[in-house]
């Protein structure tokens, strides 16, 4: 979603996996033109699957990246599994690549990409953008073999991250582990290269999405659900299933508001969209377990025969469903342990109408919220406070709600999607350290890549 715009206006290929196992090899490059975008994809074997993908990647990198030791599962296997899937793909790509390719990759997958292209002699601009948070060094540290990996990242022109946080946690390792000499506050010399780092929040198309959002809440779905809700508050809260999203903590943080303020009990219902995801890792389906459990105790406890507090639903649903569903939400409940961004927070506050809008409750380690800060920041770790902060979304006076929104809208509309990708490639183009940005509408074709 984030790179397709870009992609768009400036024509280039889209090169990753093609989301299938298959068992035959030898696995070629397979390329498709859909919507003017070409798209070149490469199929994973089984043992790449389960070893690069579930294993090393979503059990052990998004875990510490997150900030959950707890949780990271490390085997040797699995890390060079995730070696192995990173030179395929370097191996392939190599065959589509022009010496004058500007190739920018996409998130933890791919770390070792750039390393990988550049033994095999290949000196392009090579760019990484990751997606999630990345942690201080004190707890990367604690992540086996981290000095093979995280120093590949000095193999690319340009790391971008979506936070200072983030950024100056990357710096504090490449200072503390690499020992390598900075040429400035924001690039550091490796070898006979200069590798620039910098923070590029990423956004979304905002005004396309607030115009979404317009069309939407007139559908019959919208409609329905509005109907359904007999004049009731709507909460919303839209994550895939994921511990990072702090779920099973925002029902207690609802039960807790169901407690302290029980005149609202029977006046507001939360809808929590949750789609399934990475159901093959046990922890994804012990965290469905609790959230599931902690939706049947509130509703048992505080539901009446004509008022259910909780919809919980693990169906996904569609943007513009989505869209309409935040317009006509009171308040959004966006309030992940840990997010590198956050993007249904960003379109939330976009879908709102402008004259009556609902308010965001936002977790303060949500990377949005270095961006929303006229958001109702809240710790989703203490659910007395979230709980108070529902109250506070759910009584706000009409002003201060137009005034938070409007603050927020126009930094949305400042940082959005295109802003993102321009900046990003306007800065790995141009000469490291340079102060002034060049232009690069009209530029070469870029090669992007994304797992
Ligand atoms: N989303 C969707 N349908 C759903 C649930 C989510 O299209 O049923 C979209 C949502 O609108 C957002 C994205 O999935 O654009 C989730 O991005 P976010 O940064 O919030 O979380 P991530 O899942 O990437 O960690």
């Amino acid at each position: 979603m984030a790179i397709r715009p870009a992609l768009k206006k400036h024509g280039g290929l889209w090169f990753g996996w093609s989301g299938r196992v298959a068992e035959d090899r030898p696995r070629t490059v397979k390329s498709v033109t859909h919507d003017n975008i070409s798209y070149a994809t490469v199929d994973l074997g089984k043992d790449d699957y389960q070893e690069f993908y579930n294993g090393f990647a979503n059990r052990v990198l998004w875990p510490i990246l997150h900030y959950r030791l707890d949780l990271a599962e490390f085997t040797r296997r699995d890390l060079g599994g995730y070696f192995r899937v990173n030179q395929y793909f370097a191996t392939h790509l190599e065959t589509l690549l022009r010496p004058d390719d500007v190739v920018w990759v996409h998130d933890y997958h791919l770390i070792p990409l750039a390393k990988a292209l550049r033994d095999r002699g290949h000196n392009n601009k090579i760019g990484f953008f990751i997606h999630i948070p990345f942690p201080p060094p004190e707890i990367i540290t604690a992540l086996p073999n981290h000095d093979q990996l995280i120093p590949a990242l000095c193999h690319y022109d340009l790391v971008g991250f979506q936070t200072e946080v983030d950024t100056a946690n990357f710096a504090r390792y490449v200072a503390n582990e690499c020992g390598l000499p900075w040429a400035n506050g924001n690039s550091f010399h490796f070898g006979n290269r200069v590798v620039s780092i910098g923070t590029f929040p990423v956004g979304i198309e905002t005004e396309a999405f607030a115009r979404l959002a317009r069309r939407a809440i007139e559908t019959d779905f919208v409609r329905g659900v509005l109907e359904s809700l007999s004049g009731r508050a709507m909460i919303i809260g839209v994550d895939r299933l994921d511990y990072s999203k702090g779920i099973p903590e925002r029902m207690n943080a609802f039960e807790r508001f169901l407690i302290n303020f029980p005149d609202l009990r029977g006046k507001v219902t939360y809808l929590q969209i949750t789609p399934r995801s990475r159901i093959g890792i046990p922890e994804y389906a012990d965290l469905g377990r609790a959230v599931g459990e902690a939706v049947g105790r509130i509703n048992g406890a505080y539901g009446e025969a004509s008022w259910t507090p909780v919809r919980y639903i693990n169906k996904a649903h569609s943007r513009t469903a989505l869209a309409g569903l935040y317009r006509a939400a009171r308040a959004g409940l966006v309030t992940p342990l840990r997010d590198g961004m956050n993007l249904v927070a960003k379109e939330f506050v976009a879908a709102q109408n402008a004259d009556e809008p609902g308010v965001l409750i936002l977790s303060r380690f949500a990377g949005a919220a270095h961006e929303c800060t006229a958001a109702l920041l809240v710790n989703p770790y203490d659910s007395e406070g979230v709980g108070t902060a529902i109250n506070r979304a759910l009584s706000m006076p009409l002003d201060e709600r137009r005034q938070r929104h409007a603050a927020t809208f126009k930094v949305l509309v400042r940082n959005d999607i295109s802003h993102w990708s321009e900046r990003f490639l306007r800065t790995l183009e141009q000469p490291p350290g340079s102060a002034e940005a060049r232009r690069t509408e009209g530029a070469l074709p870029y090669m992007m890549i994304q797992q």
